[in-house]
């Protein structure tokens, strides 16, 4: 079973302050249910799954103000209905990282089952704004760390900040990304995060391996000092070694058991690689130990970066141990010589490339620790015109469709638990909204998935990312039914941002 923070006392298969009220509600929801109480929208004769409940049966889901009103064996009535026969009933997907950033991009998640969408890597800033990008009806909830790193931009280098403005490019060969903070400077990054997280940041999202030169010890144990304050977690995209080389995240991991600091660590697979057992190794050990330390994977086997980005400029070969043959260029789908990758660095320094350096395998491993969450790592997307790499498109229903049909590296349920019940129970301690998300009990918000097990997968590629799944029925988002038979409904959106505040 899954265990997260132990600091607070949260057993295994339920958080004590979720499950009394469910219950009551519960036991009350099921003599309404007698009483014929109308419901905004009834899913009838799904396959209900909640991995938390351990639920896997046919009942029928009465939907009232935008929760779960009732679970049960017989049919319920509803002005709409949803016939679900055949099909797994399931919590809606929260992807917890994901730089999707606009309508274009969470379009896609949505499709994929996701109906929560957070930015906790990379973070934010200011929090009260973010979310305004996806206008006035945003298609899924969301929400989003405060970002060190555009604190650090401020404070270090506040030109970098208006120069992304006009450009809509990070340029992390600037002082931000390159220059340690003064101790005045460092004060003021501090004081910034906490502001933040006073304003309901969900966390701390910490790129080291983007600052590697910049951010020092004091600065980096400071944001721990923080997060153990104010007790919310650090998002950490650790600092790469060479293939498998453990020291980014040996490194954060002393600086939470220093600090007492929670830290969850972004895509264990790309970062850890071969060394993927190793890592998770460590990680167990220190979850041992008492140490609040979790992790996820995404369900894909490439990165994506622009030709003339600083992961080129590096000796990539022997740290992703691959070659030029192992990069394409994602325009063409054409694969690289020395030459020709030369030629388009020289030439087009804006191309997107895909560069293939995780091997199948070291997925498996990741996902055989049962704690393991499942997140996208999705690429922002303003429009359609750039291609990148398919996880935002389709990261759920490639778990969902590879993972469990075609591989049977893990159970419906298991598989529904990574990407649903397991990020709610990671948030729920500091943002007490996750304590209602990614359960189907009554009292629960109604954000859910409906697909067919039998035909649910991915149809992004390398080649065509952008492809919504199929098998894929309906997605559900506070209560209403923003998706149906695959196909967005013309409708406005109806999420919500989640904050820490968020009651
Ligand atoms: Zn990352």
């Amino acid at each position: 079973m899954m265990t997260p923070p132990k600091r607070d006392g949260i057993g295994d298969w339920c958080y004590p302050a979720l499950c009394l009220p469910l219950l009551a509600a519960w036991l009350c929801g099921s003599s309404l249910a007698h009483a014929a109480t109308p419901f905004d929208l009834v899913i009838q004769n799904g396959r209900v799954i909640d991995p938390e409940s351990q639920l896997d049966a046919v009942r029928s889901v009465g939907i009232r103000d935008g929760q779960v009103a009732a679970i049960s064996d017989k049919p319920l009535d509803a002005a709409q209905v949803i016939d679900a026969a055949g099909l797994v009933v399931s919590p809606g997907f929260i992807n917890l990282h994901s730089h999707s950033a606009a309508e274009a991009g969470y379009r896609l998640e949505l499709l994929d089952g996701v109906t929560t969408v957070l930015e906790l890597e990379a973070g934010t800033f200011p929090i009260a704004r973010f979310g305004q990008q996806l206008g006035d009806a945003p298609l899924t909830h969301f929400g989003a760390s405060v970002g060190h790193a555009w604190i650090r931009m401020l404070v270090v280098d506040p030109q970098a900040l208006s120069d992304i403005a006009a450009t809509g490019k990070v340029d992390i060969s600037g002082r931000a990304f390159t220059q340690s903070a003064t101790v005045e400077q460092r004060a003021q990054i501090r004081s910034m995060i906490e502001q933040e997280l006073l304003a309901g940041g969900l966390g701390i999202g910490l790129l080291l391996d983007y600052m590697t030169r910049a951010v020092d010890d004091a600065e980096r144990d400071m944001v721990f000092a923080v997060a153990a304050q104010h007790e919310v977690p650090v998002f950490v995209h650790v600092r790469r070694g060479i293939d498998g080389d453990p020291t980014g995240l040996d490194e954060v991991i002393a600086a939470a058991e220093l600090t007492g600091a929670a830290v969850h660590i972004c895509h264990l697979n790309a970062s850890a690689m071969s060394g993927v057992t190793q890592w998770l190794d460590k990680i167990d050990a220190a979850r041992a130990r008492g140490v609040d330390v979790t992790t996820e994977m995404y369900p894909w086997t490439a990165g994506s970066a622009m030709i003339s980005s600083d992961v080129f400029s590096r000796d990539w070969r022997t740290i992703f141990s691959i070659d030029y043959a192992d990069v394409q260029w994602a325009e063409t789908g054409e694969w690289l010589t020395q030459e020709r990758f030369a030629h388009y660095r020289q030439t087009r320094p804006g191309g997107q490339t895909v560069h293939h350096y995780i091997d199948a395998s070291w997925n498996q491993a990741a996902l055989s620790r049962n704690h393991v969450m499942v997140a996208s790592d999705a690429m922002p997307l303003m429009n359609y015109d750039r291609k990148v790499v398919p996880n935002g498109a389709g990261t759920s229903s490639r778990v969902l469709g590879h993972y469990v049909r075609e591989q049977k590296w893990l159970t419906l349920s298991d598989a529904i638990a990574r990407l649903s019940l397991l990020p709610a129970r990671r948030m729920a301690p500091f943002a007490p909204a996750f304590a209602r998300k990614g359960r189907i009990q009554v009292g629960a918000d109604a954000d859910l998935v409906i697909f067919d097990p039998q035909t649910v997968s991915a149809r992004a590629t390398y080649l065509e990312p952008f492809l919504a799944p199929t098998g894929i029925h309906s997605v559900v988002v506070a209560g209403r039914v923003s998706v149906q038979h695959g196909q967005m409904l013309d409708t406005a959106g109806v999420g919500t941002q989640i904050t820490s505040l968020t009651p």
